[in-house]
């Protein structure tokens, strides 16, 4: 196909003692055998991995083929073998390996390095494997669920610091630095009172002898004082609410009173055989904004015209919700109780308030009209909305005023969304007959990759730092995942089938490109002389 120099692994042909060949040392239906297939069908210079597209001209030592080398991350994250230097391991001692990698043996930091340096490559491969299996027929693309979970990053909660941490320890440092100020005073002090005899008997006769260190004690406190001021200073300057010492994007995650220092994992996942089909690391507790940028992420990656999302209540928020229905997808999330501080009074609450369209009025319990008041207000959240209210001689003179009014106001004021509309259709979606059904879908679809990921592979926490990295780790999970599943619904032999149609069509494409490139050299070269009009100068005379 081309002229790429890889380094190049013994043939599986060639006879050993124990097995005879590389071939026999996996069964032919070893699931071994559909990670070749996979990744033979992949176009590894398309998806942007390193080195895949270097050409057979280039100097010094050949690379490893980046598809040797994603076939053993596959393998590894597939097995739970994660570490660099436990695959570098495996790849000598692992019969399964040894065959899947034609007996090459990479060294762990170059193993290390594929993962670090590929992760945009890693992420298109996941995507690959999700167009794949749409075009499989795998996946439904109508009914998506979205739901994030928390995976520990390579940082300890000790490693991230808040502004209030911070202040904390300044604070504690100083009163340690000033007890032990004080403590060199009394040490002076109590040396000045000692005969000048004593003194010179060394340090066992005297408070004195515990200046040295107490000094250093000192020094080494205002040191770490300098430090946990500077710490400060930089989060005060980024306007981040936290700062995290070794992994810089890792944040203390909190949610339901438990604590993680990490990243956020949102998945989205189809409700045909509960694939992947989008996902995104993120580094916020809540998951109040994401619904709409993991609903389109979904959406882009099937193509769907409209899609139905289902979340919990954590991704309610009126503004991702008008971002889905502009966008077209159908989003289904409860609405939150609400504190009924009003209710809790004894008062009408909103619900109590009907909004009549016709007259852009609220029609209160007794039957009046709320009507709007000019001008526009921004809410704590900043939404615009739009107030309505009451007529005063109207409730002055209303049975019902002692449950309707607070006891210093005059009248009733209402506010509403300027987008409300959206709103209301939401509420009477989550009304209906299908929303209890949907709902009830959506924990069993998307716990299901969460709870495999962390509770059968035991992938609980990322082994790389910073969103790039993480970013392609997380990939990797979901593209073994998906990989897992996939194997398991079609079974090993449909799966090669599949993988083979899909390489044959790969190889008809490379053919087709590489003969049309071929006819247009061709092409160019015969007309060339024709399209550039090549004057012959007669040779200038010498002399
Ligand atoms: S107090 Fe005013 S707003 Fe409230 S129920 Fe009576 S008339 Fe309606």
């Amino acid at each position: 196909m081309t002229n790429r120099t890889f380094k190049v692994g013994e043939s599986r042909e060639q006879p050993s003692l124990l097995p005879p060949r590389i071939e026999d040392y996996v069964g032919p239906d070893n699931p071994v055998r559909a990670i070749e297939s996979f990744v033979c069908a992949l176009d590894v210079a398309k998806l942007g991995f390193r080195h895949a597209d270097r050409g057979a001209e280039a100097m010094g030592q050949p690379p490893y083929d980046p598809a040797d080398l994603l076939k053993l991350y596959l393998y590894g994250y597939i097995n739970q073998v994660r570490s660099s230097r436990r695959l570098e391991r495996e790849a000598c001692r692992n019969l399964e390996l040894i065959w899947l990698l034609k007996n090459l043996r990479p060294g762990y930091r170059t193993i290390a390095n594929f993962r670090k340096e590929n992760w945009k490559a890693l992420k298109a491969a996941n995507c690959r494997f999700v167009l794949l299996a749409r075009e499989l027929g795998l996946v439904g693309g109508a009914v998506v669920a979205i739901d994030g979970s928390f995976f520990h990053g390579d940082a300890s909660k000790a490693s991230i610091f808040t502004r209030k941490r911070l202040a904390e320890q300044i604070a504690k440092l100083d009163q340690e630095i000033e007890a032990y100020g004080k403590s060199i005073e009394d040490n002076d002090a109590a040396e000045a009172k000692q005969p000048r005899k004593d003194r010179a008997d060394g340090p066992d006769a005297g408070g004195g002898g515990d200046g040295g260190d107490i000094g250093a004690k000192v020094s080494a406190l205002m040191a770490k004082r300098s430090r946990a001021q500077a710490d400060l200073d930089r989060l005060e300057a980024s306007g981040e609410t936290q700062l995290s010492l070794t992994d810089p994007d890792a944040r203390l995650l909190v949610k339901s009173g438990q604590g993680v220092a990490g990243y956020n994992v949102q998945a989205v996942v189809d409700d045909k055989h509960k694939l992947i089909v989008a996902s995104e690391v993120v580094n916020d507790s809540s998951d109040v904004n994401q619904l709409h940028a993991m609903a389109k992420a979904a959406t882009e990656a099937l193509e769907a015209e409209s899609l139905q999302v289902l979340a919990d209540a954590g991704y309610y928020s009126s503004t991702e919700l008008k971002a889905c229905e502009d966008d077209g997808i159908v989003a289904y999330v409860p609405p939150p109780e609400g504190n009924g501080q009003v209710e809790k009074q004894g008062r009408f609450g909103l619900k109590n308030f009907s909004y009549d369209a016709a007259a852009d009025a609220y029609r209160c319990p007794v039957g009046e009209l709320l009507r709007p008041i000019e001008g526009r207000w921004q809410n704590t959240s900043g939404r615009t909305e739009i107030r309505y209210a009451s007529r005063v001689a109207v409730c002055g003179k209303c049975q019902l005023r002692a449950r309707c009014l607070s006891p210093k106001a005059s009248r009733r004021t209402v506010s509403r969304w300027e987008h409300e509309d959206v709103l209301e259709r939401h509420r009477a979606r989550m009304q209906s007959a299908d929303a209890d059904t949907l709902m009830r879908r959506r924990s069993a679809l998307v716990e299901h990759p969460f709870g495999t990921l962390k509770c059968r592979a035991g992938y609980r926490h990322f082994l790389l730092r910073g969103f790039n990295k993480v970013r392609g780790e997380w990939s990797l999970m979901a593209l073994c995942y998906n990989f897992t599943r996939v194997l398991n619904i079609l079974g090993f032999e449909g799966f090669a089938a599949c993988m083979a149609k899909v390489f044959r069509s790969l190889s008809r494409a490379l053919t087709a490109a590489s003969s049309c490139i071929q006819l247009l050299l061709e092409t160019f070269w015969t007309n060339m002389p024709v399209w550039l009009p090549i004057k012959r100068f007669a040779p200038s005379p010498v002399g």
